[in-house]
């Protein structure tokens, strides 16, 4: 579409995550040039943060793979400019959520467990995460959590009565929790895992020596010099109805950042975080939200998954090792732990339980990265980073009995300590109806059932939390962006030949 510069619309982007890059990169596609990206922090990326720490090769801070291939614009993207780490290098290897027959299982006696064992449980819960998956599961257990109805089938199994099996079924299900970014898969909904569609092709694709980074960039680059404004936190963006706004006024909306700054325009495109909006929605919206979206916020879960990166001396691990996992023999993951979580906030004393393990990292030799998710995350986040490090090589002493070499340094992530992230991603609670709040969450305002409408579209809605099937990716991000951007170019285009 081409538009004269005196009649563009005047597009305000808040964030630039992949959905607001997503968002600026579609509109000047289409010829939409006056616009402007606001983002609080000091650099475009949002959760995605590709960090050079330990020497030269790429860590990601945040996301790490692009998550399947057929259908995903990323994926399409990273491979035509030749960003994705060669097929059968080791950067490939490291996968949390699946275990290979690398990886080391200990228990906190410091006994490794046999392979075989492992295998056994591992299987066994897989083969029951993709039935739930595929809603193969019974019709009777429809509203119980994930958690409810793996302990039911597992109970029902042969496993159960095999010693040691349970520790590592109770495993099991604390590495599931960073696929679901949840504190327990007891507060988890059953009906509503099948919703997040996993595309075809590899599951986990990584990324070369430019990590996520180098796609970032890619979009990046595609924007008008000037587009992009980091250290530019929004306070309030008001619209229709809001006092602030003079009936002088040429554009509907204004946005108003920290420092004072304004940004009037027609249009706003809102990427914050859903922690974000948790957080801030009631002083973010001038007039506020309506109660139809203020609920899906509040309903919809966002929750932490925490990387910890420790880089040794020298690796102290076999060769052939892809990771250390740790087996307690009561986690917070049995029910017993659970309720005891709940009741004694055991979290803040035992945060450490909720380490699934150790992997080691692709092109770094001697570094490993732990896992952590939930309330326990939030906790690591608060505490130093050394007394982070030192409790991490405790364990690792405590488990392998190997003889750890000197810790060099630590580097862990802390999505949810950041103001304007709050989290890491989106999860859906028992009892919440997914496509109801999402729905409510995309909805632009004024809302398309209102009538009498001024101007409509003034203050559209993406990011990850907003996409109905790739909710917590970095393509759902994308893909959301892209959306809200077409939903205006419709609206101009159908302003341009109107429907007799
Ligand atoms: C530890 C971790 C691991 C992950 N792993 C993967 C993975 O392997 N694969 C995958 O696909 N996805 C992964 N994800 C999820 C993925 O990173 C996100 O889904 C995606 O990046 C979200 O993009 P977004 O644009 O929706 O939001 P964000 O990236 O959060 O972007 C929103 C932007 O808004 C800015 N902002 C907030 N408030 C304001 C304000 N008031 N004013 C101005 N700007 C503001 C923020 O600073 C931010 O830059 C992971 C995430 C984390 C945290």
């Amino acid at each position: 579409m081409d538009y004269h510069s005196d009649h563009q619309p005047r597009v305000v982007i808040i964030g630039a995550g992949f959905a607001g890059l997503g968002a600026a990169a579609t509109l000047v596609k289409h010829g939409v040039t006056n616009l402007v990206i606001l983002e609080a922090l000091d650099r475009a990326g949002g959760r995605v943060l590709t960090h050079k720490p330990f020497g030269a090769a790429a860590l990601e801070l945040g996301a790490t793979w692009i998550h399947g291939q057929k259908g995903n614009p990323l994926y399409k993207m990273a491979k035509e400019r030749g960003l994705l780490a060669e097929e059968g290098s080791n950067m490939v290897s490291c996968q949390p959520a699946s275990v290979t027959p690398e990886d080391y299982f200990f228990n906190e006696q410091g006994k490794q467990l046999p392979p075989s064992q492992v295998e056994k449980v591992t299987c066994f819960f897989n083969r029951l995460m993709s039935q739930i998956n595929q809603e193969d599961y019974k019709p009777e257990c429809e509203s119980w959590s994930v958690g409810e109805y793996l302990d039911s089938e597992f109970a029902l199994s042969n496993l159960s009565k095999a010693e040691g099996s349970e520790s590592i079924y109770e495993w099991c299900k604390r590495l599931e929790c960073v696929d679901e970014a949840c504190n327990s898969m007891y507060e988890f909904s059953l009906n509503q895992l099948s919703l997040y569609t996993a595309l075809d092709g590899p599951f986990y694709n990584s990324l070369g020596s430019k990590g996520y980074q180098g796609v970032l960039d890619v979009l990046i680059d595609q924007l008008p010099s000037n587009t992009l404004r980091c250290h530019k936190p929004v306070q309030c963006i008001h619209w229709e109805g809001s006092s602030s706004i003079s009936k002088e006024s040429k554009h509907p909306v204004n946005v108003v950042c920290a420092d004072g700054e304004q940004f009037p325009a027609d249009h706003a495109i809102v990427t914050v975080s859903l922690g974000c909006l948790k957080e801030r929605a009631s002083t973010l919206f001038d007039p506020p939200l309506p109660n139809g979206k203020t609920e899906a916020i509040q309903r919809l879960g966002f929750g932490t998954v925490a990387k910890i990166f420790l880089e040794f001396s020298e690796p102290f691990w076999p060769d052939d090792c892809a990771g250390i996992q740790l087996v307690w023999e009561q986690g917070p993951e049995s029910p017993k732990g659970y309720s005891d979580g709940c009741k004694k906030q055991s979290w803040r004393s035992e945060w450490f339980k909720k380490i699934g393990g150790f992997d080691c990292v692709p092109m770094h030799k001697s570094t490993l990265c732990g896992w952590i998710t939930g309330l326990a995350a939030e906790h690591m986040e608060t505490l130093p980073e050394s007394e982070v490090g030192e409790v991490c090589v405790s364990l690792l002493k405590k488990f392998t009995g190997w003889p750890v070499t000197e810790l060099r340094g630590v580097l862990r992530s802390r999505w949810h300590s950041n103001p304007y992230i709050r989290g890491s991603y989106t999860n859906v609670p028992l009892g919440v109806d997914a496509v109801k709040e999402q729905m409510a969450l995309a909805e632009p305002l004024p809302s398309t059932y209102q009538r009498k409408i001024q101007q409509p579209l003034q203050v559209l809605f993406a990011g990850e939390a907003t996409h109905p099937n790739f909710y917590t990716t970095t393509h759902g991000a994308y893909m959301s962006g892209i959306r809200e951007a077409e939903r205006l170019i419709k609206l101009y285009e159908n302003k341009a030949q109107p429907r007799l």
